[in-house]
């Protein structure tokens, strides 16, 4: 058993950190809100006052935060005036690239060892413990941090160093995005042209179209039960998400000079999609975006 901090206990950090009581941690949770850090007391973590009480005395210290200025704050406010110099320090957030390099150099520089450990899976994936980690940071950090991910992860992938997990997680978001809305087009087309969706899907998952987006997550509802068009696209991936990594990914690749013109486009689609009220809805509700059926919410 470690003794665990884990700050920001939202949609995602609060089935994790219930993950890491599972397996009988002491975690000591905190967040802004109330009501999240009530739900977190209920599932057995010890609600701390504040982000530099939870982090004080620990062995490990997780954050789960929205965006690059939550992380930067909380460790420059709380973290890194609060931690022993042994205490392992792991942002599990989706930031910018910048952020996450610029949070670890200073913690570097104050002794601490410290990675960035994005992840893949969503809500379900982190109540169920299943997460995907992609993980950046030094070799002898990332060994410290793989036993403590794998309380709520199934695949944990050492990415690189500093920053490797950030670049590695919006990289695939951004083909993500991209392949989400070629693949809606390619519905919305074969349509047109008389195919039925189904017997689109059935030739194209199985030819050299076939991609993530078609065969997990279809935008059109039937080919496959689970995905979330079958519910009117609620639940799954936010599109308001989506945008969000998209940015980051515009972002970095303007600060790399990397070329990225289908990032580029999948970001200003659901950039005008979330525009017009589309963005609690799955990404791959886009497709009612290019269908023309569209119709924002009253
Ligand atoms: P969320 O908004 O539900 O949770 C964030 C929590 O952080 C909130 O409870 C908020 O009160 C808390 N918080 C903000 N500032 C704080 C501070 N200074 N101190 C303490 N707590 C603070 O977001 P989420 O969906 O849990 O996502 C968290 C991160 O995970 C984001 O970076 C997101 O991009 C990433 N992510 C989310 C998903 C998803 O499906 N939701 C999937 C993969 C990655």
């Amino acid at each position: 058993m470690s003794r665990i901090a884990f700050i920001g206990l939202g949609n995602m950090g609060g089935g994790m950190a219930a993950n890491l009581v599972r397996v009988g941690h002491q975690v000591a949770a905190f967040d802004l809100s109330a009501a999240a850090l009530d739900r977190a007391a209920a599932a057995g973590c010890i609600p701390a006052a504040s982000a530099a009480a939870a982090a004080a005395g620990v062995d490990a210290i997780i954050t789960m935060l929205p965006a690059g200025e939550h992380v930067r704050s909380v460790y420059a406010e709380a973290v890194f005036p609060a931690a022993t110099p042994d205490t392992l320090l792991l942002d599990c957030s989706t930031i910018d690239v910048e952020s996450a390099r610029a949070v670890n150099a200073h913690a570097a520089a104050a002794g601490f060892a410290m990675v960035d450990a994005p992840v893949s899976g969503g809500i379900a994936a982190a109540d169920a413990g299943t997460l995907t980690f992609m993980v950046g940071g030094a070799a002898d950090a990332f060994a410290r941090a793989e036993p403590v991910l794998q309380a709520m992860g199934k695949t944990i992938v050492h990415a690189g160093g500093a920053g490797a997990g950030q670049a590695a997680k919006i990289c695939n978001n951004m083909l993500l995005g991209a392949s989400m809305v070629a693949t809606a087009e390619a519905f919305v087309l074969a349509g047109k042209l008389g195919l039925d969706p189904q017997t689109f899907f059935d030739i194209s998952s199985k030819a050299s179209g076939q991609c993530w987006s078609m065969t997990s997550y279809c935008p059109v509802p039937g080919p496959v039960p689970t995905a979330p068009s079958n519910r009117d696209y609620a639940g799954g991936f936010a599109a308001a998400l989506m945008l969000k990594d998209l940015k980051l990914a515009m972002a970095a690749a303007s600060a790399a000079g990397a070329p990225v013109p289908m990032g580029a486009q999948a970001e200003t689609l659901y950039q005008a999609f979330a525009g017009l009220g589309g963005a609690g809805l799955d990404f791959s509700a886009i497709i009612k975006l290019l269908d023309g059926s569209w119709r924002a919410p009253a």
